[in-house]
């Protein structure tokens, strides 16, 4: 039996930053990671999307450029080249984190983690005991239990497709399936995007998630509304859709499930530990990220509670700083969380829906301002998707409690923003703020 001061579970994003802090204090840090170092964002998630997205924003870019007067276009994408380019970037990151471990002076065991009792983690014959344990295991895909449902691949398989399918559904209404979607339209597959209800991007602002549908729709993915999956018919890179209701879509070469993400918590023996999960099989903790059982914690995406990879870091981090930087009360405020949906164009959203702000507030509480326009860089395009903003407002002083934009450059406008939103800033403070001229931002400080 190894003792430590402190026992990690998974090393993505969560635990690799637990574990660091927890070493910069001084702890004896002991991480497992059963797969790759970094996790889902590093290996299956933000980073090689965000590959991705460039390179659709490219032949996007290269579209659009017949109108500024260059004679291109986006013939020629070699899938193939961009994969192995990618994944040599994701590897070099994979020895980053190791090194960075190492430099810390923290254990990496390579192995699955599993309880042996309360106060003590078992790796094949090998046991770890520690007066904290945080499990920063994270989350899988979905795949729905209805017939043939396993011929469709889901995130984890995108990352290994070897070339562009030339037809694909894209099953699903969050940010993973309008991102991935976005992607395989812009690289030029015939997309369809495959819904349950008539909208998508349900836990933002409304404008958003119909924005993004009309865009989608403008670009030539064909969407599916009220499209419950009953079962996936045919063979490899033959496959239809069957709904519910009776349609058929299809055939598609590639069907890809993004219905949602469960907590990766099989096999631990969580309940030898006495950790409780939540009815969707959730780790619940309190806000000191605590579980059921003390001395053991849960950060990140196990716990289901905003599953970004900012959130687990920041979670991880204020957890160390609690247990072994003498900082008390310090914990993750989970209230105004920015995030981006990278899709084309991008999301940049902070804080309150107009809906949230409504019920929260009252409706005689709220004040909205709107904005739509078409971007100058769409004034020489052919295309002309328009970006859409709102500032949801509260009270009399109008304290600006959720800003919303889709459009070119969203992703890089709202972290700055979200300072404003998390300080309290009101409408006057964005009106005296000096506009930035020619952008789209500055629209956000000139609404009437
Ligand atoms: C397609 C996709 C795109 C995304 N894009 C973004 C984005 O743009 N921005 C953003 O902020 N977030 C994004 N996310 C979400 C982000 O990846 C997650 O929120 C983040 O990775 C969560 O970190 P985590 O530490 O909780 O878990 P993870 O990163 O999933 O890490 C968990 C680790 O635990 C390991 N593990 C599991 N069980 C065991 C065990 N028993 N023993 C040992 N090790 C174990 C796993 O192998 C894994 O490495 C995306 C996710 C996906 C799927």
């Amino acid at each position: 039996m190894s003792s430590f001061d402190l026992i990690v579970i998974g090393g993505g994003s969560g635990g690799l930053a637990a574990a660091q802090r927890a070493a910069e204090y001084g702890a004896k840090v002991v991480l497992i990671e059963s797969h790759r170092l970094g996790g889902t964002c590093v290996n299956v998630g933000c980073v090689p999307k965000k590959v991705m997205w460039y390179a659709a924003d490219l032949a996007e870019g290269m579209r659009d450029a017949a109108g500024y007067g260059f004679a291109v276009s986006a013939e020629g994408h070699d899938w193939q080249q961009l994969k192995t380019r990618r994944d040599a970037y994701v590897e070099r990151l994979n020895g980053i984190y190791a090194n960075n471990l190492a430099k810390r002076g923290v254990t990496l065991v390579r192995g699955r983690a599993a309880f042996a009792d309360r106060a003590s983690v078992a790796v094949d014959s090998a046991r770890f005991t520690a007066p904290h344990i945080i499990i920063a295991t994270g989350g899988r895909p979905v795949v729905p239990p209805i017939p043939g449902a396993e011929q469709g691949i889901t995130s984890d398989g995108f990352f290994e497709l070897t070339a562009r399918p030339r037809r694909v559904a894209v099953i699903g209404s969050g940010y993973i399936a309008v991102e991935l979607a976005g992607i395989f339209a812009s690289l030029g597959s015939s997309t369809a995007l495959v819904l349950r209800t008539a909208s998508a991007l349900k836990q933002f602002d409304a404008m958003l998630g119909e924005s993004m549908l009309k865009i989608l729709a403008d670009e030539g993915v064909a969407i599916h509304t009220q499209a419950v999956p009953a079962s996936l018919e045919g063979g490899p890179g033959d496959l239809t859709v069957v709904a519910r209701d009776g349609r058929r879509l299809g055939p598609f070469e590639c069907v890809l499930w993004a219905v949602g993400r469960s907590s990766a918590t099989a096999g631990l023996n969580l309940a030898r530990a006495g950790v409780a999960c939540d009815a969707e099989g959730f780790i619940h903790t309190d806000k000191y990220q605590v579980t059921s059982a003390g001395g053991i914690y849960a950060i990140g995406d196990v716990t289901g509670r905003a599953q970004l990879t900012p959130v687990a870091i920041a979670a991880g981090r204020r957890l160390s700083d609690r247990l072994f930087g003498g900082q008390a009360d310090r914990h993750l405020d989970y209230h105004n969380i920015p995030t981006v949906v990278f899709g084309h164009p991008p999301i940049g959203t902070v804080g309150l829906t107009e809906q949230a702000a409504r019920e929260n507030y009252g409706d005689d509480n709220v004040t909205v301002f709107k904005s739509s326009f078409v971007p100058m860089y769409h004034a020489l395009t052919a295309h002309k998707p328009r970006c859409d903003m709102k500032l949801v407002t509260v009270g009399p002083e109008q304290r600006v409690v959720g800003v919303h934009v889709i459009g070119p450059g969203a992703d890089e406008m709202l972290q700055g923003f979200a300072v404003a939103v998390r300080m309290g800033a009101t409408k006057k403070d964005f009106d005296d703020t000096v506009a930035i001229h020619p952008t789209s931002a500055e629209e956000l400080v000139t609404m009437r």
